[in-house]
């Protein structure tokens, strides 16, 4: 499993989905403003 990093446009990622997987099984990391997919690896930043 390696991260992807994908630039992210909107400030708003509460409880979104992942983008590549659609899976809700995401980690949100409040002090790096950071989505981190758990099923993919998708980092989302
Ligand atoms: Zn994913």
């Amino acid at each position: 499993m390696q991260g992807i990093k994908v630039p992210k446009t909107p400030k708003v990622w509460n409880a979104e989905p992942c983008p590549a997987c659609n899976s809700t099984d995401v980690r949100i990391h409040m002090e790096t403003d950071e989505l981190v997919c758990l099923k993919c690896g998708l980092v989302v930043y």
